[in-house]
C-alpha cells in the first residue's frame, strides 16, 4: 500500500487531507512537528511526504533539507503564501512540488497522484535519459525532435526545452530559467522568457495537439508536464 506522511500542525487541515487521501486508497501517517516527522521519514521513508513549512520544533524547509541528505522520496511542500514558493525555488532544496494554502483537498489528491506517477521507478530501467516519450534532444547541435518531427527551435527555445524537460514537474521561476537556460543574459528580460516559452509551446503543440507540455504556474513560473 502506498504510504503518505503528512506533516502539518494545523489539526483541521491535516484531518481533512487524511480523510481524502484514505478515501483515495492511501495509507497515511500524521506528524504535528518537524522533528518527529524528520526522524520518521529518515528511518522509514514513505512513498510521499506532504510537508508544511511553518511547523513547531523544526520548520519544513529544514526538514526538507535534512531529509534530502538521506532520502530521495517525493516531497510536496504546503506553503501559506505564493511568495514562499519563489524563495523555496531559489534555495533549490529538491522539493517535488508545491501546493499553496488554501488548497482544495481534491486538488491536493490530484497533485499527489501526479507526483507519485512521475516519480515511480521507470519500468524501462536505464531509460532515464528520455525526457518524455518521443522527445529527442541533440545537445551538440541544439536540435530537437518530437515523435520524429523536427521542432526547428531557436537556441533560446532549445535551452528552455533542455532545462524543463529534464526535470519533469519541477517548477522553475523565470529568474531560475534565465540562469539555467541562457548562457548570456544581457538582453533577456522575464517577458522575453514568456515569449520563448510561448513559441516553444506552440512548436511542441503542433506535433501533439491537445497536450500542453509546459504548465504555467501562476505567479511563479513554468513546469514540464509529460502526457499521462
Ligand atoms: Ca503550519
Amino acid at each position: 500500500m502506498t504510504r503518505i506522511v503528512i506533516v502539518e500542525d494545523e489539526i483541521d487541515i491535516a484531518s481533512v487531507v487524511q480523510d481524502y487521501l484514505r478515501h483515495a486508497g492511501y495509507e497515511t501517517e500524521h506528524f504535528t512537528d518537524g522533528l518527529s516527522a524528520l526522524e520518521s521519514i529518515v528511518a522509514t521513508p514513505p512513498d510521499l511526504t506532504l510537508l508544511d513549512i511553518m511547523l513547531p520544533r523544526l520548520d519544513g524547509i529544514e526538514v526538507l533539507r535534512r531529509a534530502r541528505e538521506h532520502t530521495a522520496h517525493p516531497i510536496i511542500m504546503l506553503t501559506a503564501r505564493i511568495e514562499e514558493v519563489d524563495r523555496l525555488l531559489g534555495l533549490e532544496l529538491g522539493a517535488d512540488d508545491y501546493v499553496c494554502k488554501p488548497f482544495s483537498p481534491r486538488e491536493l489528491v490530484a497533485r499527489v497522484r501526479a507526483v507519485l506517477r512521475r516519480t515511480a521507478p521507470s519500468l524501462q530501467g536505464s531509460a532515464s535519459q528520455s525526457e518524455a516519450p518521443g522527445l529527442v534532444l541533440d545537445d551538440v547541435h541544439w536540435r530537437a525532435s518530437l515523435e520524429g518531427t523536427p521542432l526547428n527551435l531557436t537556441r533560446r527555445e532549445f535551452g528552455l526545452l533542455q532545462v524543463l524537460s529534464r526535470h519533469p514537474g519541477r517548477i522553475f521561476s523565470r529568474a531560475r530559467l534565465l540562469e539555467l537556460a541562457y548562457d548570456d543574459t544581457v538582453d533577456v528580460t522575464e517577458r522575453a522568457i514568456d515569449s520563448h516559452v510561448k513559441n516553444l509551446r506552440r512548436k511542441l503543440g503542433a506535433v501533439t495537439p491537445g497536450h500542453d507540455w509546459i504548465r504555467s504556474v501562476y505567479g511563479v513560473g513554468f513546469a514540464w508536464e509529460a502526457p499521462v
